[in-house]
C-alpha cells in the first residue's frame, strides 16, 4: 500500500463544492489501486482573510511543505480585491515551492459542445505550458503623481535566464514525448527587451531538441489561430501572462472554463506540486450545488499522474469520457440539468 498525504485547500465559493467531488473520485480510484490517501484540509481563503486579516497563516508554506501534493479549489470573493487572493495565497505557493510549470491540457471531449465548429473531439489535443514564477506577474514598479494629470504608472516584467530556460526545457521535453511540435508565444516586435530574450532562449533550447519541430507566433495572431484552427497545435509555451490568457482562451474553445484542469508543477520534486481547476470561485452560482466538478476531477487525475499512478489517472478520465459520451448527465454550463453531486455520482459509477 502506498501512502500519500494531500493538503487540500477548498478556498471560496464553488471551490468548496468541487473539491469534495475530486476527493470522492480520488478515494474510489485510490482504493482500487491500493493507494492510501490522507487529507489535511486548510481553510485558507478570502473568508479567512476577512476574519483574520490574511489568506493563510505566516508559516503556511511550512505547514504543507512535506505533503505529497496540494489540491486547491478556487479563491476569490466579492469584497476582497483579487490581487489579495492571488498575492496572498496562490503566488506564494507557486513561487515558494518552485512550481515554475503551469500545465494546462486542452482536449475537446466527445459530448462537450465547443463554440468553435472546427474544434472536434479526437482532433484538438494540446497543452499550454505557462511560465509560472516570474515574467509579467511582478511587484516591481510604482505610481507617482497620483491623481494629477501627470500621473504615471510603471510595471516591470522580470525574465531570468534560469527561469526561462527551465520552463522551455520542460516544454521541449514534453513536446518530444507528445506530438513533437512546439509553438512559442511571443511579441518581440512590440516588447523589445524581454521578448527578444525569450525568443533567443527558445532558439537555443530548440538546437538541443532536434526531434521537436517548432515555430513562434505573435501572441495576437496565435490567439486568432487557436480559435480558427485549434487542431494544428501540440504544445504551446508562453510567459506567465501570455500562458494565462491563451489557456483560458483554449479552454473556452474546448467547451468552457468549468472543464479545464491545471497543474502547478515543481518538476524536480523538491516541493509538493499543486493541482487546481482553471476556473475561479464563481460567486454567481456558488452555494447552489450547480458547479461543474470536471475541472477539479481532471486536476485530480493529473495529480495521480504526477504521483506515478498514470493508470489510475487514465481510469478517472475514461470514466469522465464515458459519462459525457454516452449519458445526458452534465451540469448546466454544458447544457445539462445535473448538479455537482449527480455528475460526480455518475463518474463514480463508472469507476471500478
Ligand atoms: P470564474 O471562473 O469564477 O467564473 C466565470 C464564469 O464561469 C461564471 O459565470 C461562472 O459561473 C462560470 N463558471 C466557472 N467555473 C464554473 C464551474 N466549475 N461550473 C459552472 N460554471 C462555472 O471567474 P471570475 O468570475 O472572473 O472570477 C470570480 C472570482 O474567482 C474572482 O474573485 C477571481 O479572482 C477568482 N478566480 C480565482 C482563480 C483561482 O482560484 N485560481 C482563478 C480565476 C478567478
Ligand atoms: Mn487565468
Amino acid at each position: 500500500m502506498k501512502h500519500y498525504r494531500i493538503a487540500t485547500i477548498p478556498g471560496d465559493g464553488i471551490g468548496k463544492e468541487v473539491l469534495p467531488a475530486a476527493r470522492a473520485v480520488l478515494d474510489r480510484v485510490g482504493r482500487h489501486h491500493g493507494l492510501s490517501l490522507a487529507y489535511d484540509e486548510f481553510d485558507w481563503s478570502c473568508e479567512r482573510y476577512l476574519a483574520e486579516g490574511s489568506m493563510m497563516p505566516e508559516d503556511g508554506l511550512d505547514r504543507i511543505r512535506h505533503h505529497d501534493s496540494v489540491l486547491l479549489g478556487a479563491v476569490g470573493r466579492p469584497g476582497v480585491p483579487d490581487h489579495v487572493s492571488l498575492w496572498g495565497l496562490l503566488i506564494p505557493i507557486r513561487r515558494g515551492f518552485r512550481q515554475y510549470v503551469n500545465l494546462r491540457p486542452i482536449t475537446v471531449l466527445e459530448g462537450v459542445p465547443s463554440p468553435v465548429s472546427r474544434a472536434l473531439p479526437g482532433e484538438v489535443d494540446l497543452v499550454v505550458v505557462r511560465e509560472n514564477n516570474e515574467g509579467e506577474y511582478s511587484q516591481v514598479g510604482g505610481r507617482i503623481f497620483e491623481g494629477t494629470p501627470e500621473e504615471t504608472v510603471v510595471q516591470e516584467s522580470v525574465f531570468t535566464r534560469r527561469g526561462v530556460e527551465r520552463v522551455l526545457e520542460y516544454a521541449f521535453d514534453l513536446a518530444g514525448r507528445r506530438g513533437g511540435r512546439l509553438t512559442s508565444a511571443t511579441k518581440s516586435n512590440g516588447i523589445v527587451h524581454t521578448m527578444p530574450f525569450w525568443d533567443e532562449l527558445v532558439a537555443e533550447r530548440a538546437a538541443e531538441h532536434p526531434d521537436v519541430s517548432w515555430d513562434q507566433e505573435h501572441i495576437d495572431a496565435l490567439a486568432a489561430k487557436i480559435v480558427l484552427d485549434p487542431a494544428r497545435f501540440d504544445v504551446i509555451v508562453g510567459s506567465n501572462l501570455f500562458g494565462d490568457i491563451l489557456s483560458d482562451l483554449a479552454a473556452a474553445v474546448a467547451g468552457g472554463i468549468g472543464v479545464a484542469p491545471s497543474a502547478n508543477l515543481n518538476p524536480e520534486r523538491e516541493f509538493p506540486s499543486m493541482f487546481e481547476p482553471v476556473h475561479g470561485s464563481a460567486p454567481d452560482i456558488a452555494g447552489r450545488g450547480l458547479a461543474n466538478p470536471l475541472g477539479a476531477i481532471w486536476s485530480a487525475s493529473m495529480m495521480l499522474d504526477h504521483l506515478g499512478h498514470a493508470e489510475a489517472g487514465a481510469q478517472v478520465m475514461d470514466a469522465v469520457r464515458g459519462v459525457l459520451a454516452s449519458s445526458p448527465v452534465r451540469t448546466a454550463d454544458l447544457g445539462g440539468t445535473a448538479g455537482t453531486d449527480e455528475f460526480t455520482g455518475e463518474v463514480l459509477s463508472r469507476l471500478p
